[in-house]
């Protein structure tokens, strides 16, 4: 039961052949038993999943029709929980209690979402293989030697190993679709706006957004029905008229134009996940769609725009955790100043520190224009690629990451970690939404090919997912019970 989708979990919801209660109970079970071995949740919420799955019991037998009702999920812990513990990962909110509930949270526990904790994610979101979290590292449930990818690792995770129904994750850079790829689970990226990011810890304010981890397009599409749309809390949520994301799944590809940008197949990609995108390539000509290539000249400049941008708004977001406001503080301060610069230093890992540093020294009078000025124009260049690409094609395909899931302890290097994201950081400067979905293997590790689309075409991303996972198996692989152990 644990690893169906929430489309049939709905059904058999429905058909009570399974309460809620039981399938929550279920999950509990299976998290408490492997969580020690994978990581993946920071925190469980058992007596607030079961009283909520309870009351989502008693809806079912009245007849209420929502497709999320009774449904567990998991939240990544960038997103505030009023009353449980909201970590981001990191000491410096090791104890944080939220006062209230992201904006995504409170339409979830709306709409009947059984909420069953809180999963482990790199430090404030910034790492792509959950090695930075205070909380250690995720495992990936295909080979525990290996990384979940980041920074939504421990959502990846969990729906992967069948610790939830779905799971939420965000995505600045990419943290969304890398771990979705090196987990083998469908991971979607909206466009910047879509989703409101109000409660969602920040990280990179103009790029960060949220978006579903789960276990096929359909059930993505189901969670996006009930997270998309304006949200008067979050200036910088759209307006755009949100749609059914479930009505088009089932459209043919007939006659769709899918564009293969040559940078996206250069130096760098592995073998297996070159030859596994090729192969889904042909999948998507049989279903009638025909394949041109597409180019993104500036594409090369996303990672060190990006390693501009998102440092500086890190900076400026992260200057609240100052020992006075939120969370930890140090033991004895000897004055302000030594209780602020103990409270960072001993509150933040390295890989936050080192972004600060970056961030407020691109900030910093004299480079602000030098640095973070410049980045912006980049940014410009690259939205104008896309612009031009999507003047002749519908969707973008290729690789989500350039390897399989690589293993834990190996990659030291910042630099080397960042250019993780080189095939999904341009979208979050552009502000594009993107999916990540499961195409096949190498070794015994998931590969995951990326369908980019044009600004609130979420549905088409869908659309085209959805398509794919009707005639390929790839999604419902499932990692060994001891996890390649
Ligand atoms: N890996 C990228 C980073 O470390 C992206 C992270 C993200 O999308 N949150 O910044």
């Amino acid at each position: 039961m644990l690893e169906k989708t929430v489309a049939e979990l709905s059904k058999a919801l429905r058909s009570q052949e399974v309460s809620s209660v039981e399938l929550t109970q279920a999950y509990l079970e299976k998290i408490a038993a492997v969580n020690e071995r994978l990581n993946t949740y920071i925190t469980t919420c058992d007596e607030l999943a079961l009283k909520q799955a309870s009351k989502a019991d008693q809806l079912i037998a009245d007849g209420n029709q929502n497709p999320l009702l009774g449904i567990p999920i998991a939240h990544k812990d960038i997103f505030c929980t009023k009353n449980i513990k909201t970590t981001c990962g990191s000491k410096m909110l090791e104890n944080f209690v939220s006062p209230y509930d992201a904006t995504i949270v409170s339409k979830l526990n709306k709409a009947g979402a059984v909420t069953l904790g809180k999963t482990n994610m790199d430090e404030f979101a910034m790492g792509s293989s959950n090695e930075t979290s205070y909380f250690g590292s995720v495992k990936n449930p295909w080979d525990t030697s290996k990384v979940p990818g980041g920074s939504s690792g421990g959502s990846a995770a969990a729906v992967a190993a069948d610790l939830c129904a779905i799971a939420t994750g965000t995505d600045t850079g990419g943290s969304i679709r890398q771990p979705a790829s090196f987990c083998g689970v469908t991971g979607l990226k909206p466009s910047y706006g879509r989703v409101s990011r109000w409660g969602m810890i920040a990280f990179a304010s103009s790029l960060d957004q949220a978006g579903p981890i789960s276990k096929s397009a359909e059930d993505a599409a189901i969670l996006m029905n009930v997270i998309a749309g304006p949200d008067n809390l979050d200036s910088t949520s759209s307006r755009t008229p949100v749609v059914d994301y479930t009505l088009n799944l089932n459209d043919s590809l007939y006659g769709l134009k899918i564009g293969v940008p040559k940078q996206h197949f250069t130096e760098g990609l592995s073998a297996d996940v070159e030859e596994s995108i090729r192969l889904s390539l042909k999948e998507f000509e049989k279903l009638g769609a025909s394949i041109t290539q597409v180019d993104l000249p500036n594409n090369h400049l996303s990672v060190p725009a990006y390693y501009v941008v998102a440092p500086a708004e890190a900076s400026a977001n992260l200057s609240r955790y100052d020992g006075v406001r939120y969370g930890f503080r140090c033991d004895n301060p000897i004055d302000l100043e030594d209780m602020y610069m103990r409270t960072r230093s001993e509150g933040f890992g390295s890989e936050v520190k080192r972004r600060i540093m970056i961030g407020t020294y691109a900030l910093s009078a004299g480079y602000y224009d030098a640095y973070y000025q410049k980045a912006q124009k980049i940014r410009r260049l690259i939205k104008n690629d896309f612009d031009a690409a999507f003047e002749t094609v519908d969707v973008i395909v290729g690789p989500t990451s350039p390897h399989t899931a690589f293993s834990l302890g190996a990659t030291t290097d910042p630099v080397k970690m960042y250019l993780e994201d080189i095939y999904t950081i341009a979208v979050n400067l552009a502000g594009l939404p993107g999916i990540s979905i499961p195409t096949g293997f190498g070794g015994n590790l998931p590969i995951g090919m990326q369908i980019i689309g044009k600004e609130f075409a979420e549905a088409k991303l869908l659309n085209v997912a959805h398509q794919y996972q009707q005639v390929t198996e790839w999604h419902k692989s499932k990692p060994s019970e001891n996890f390649g152990e």
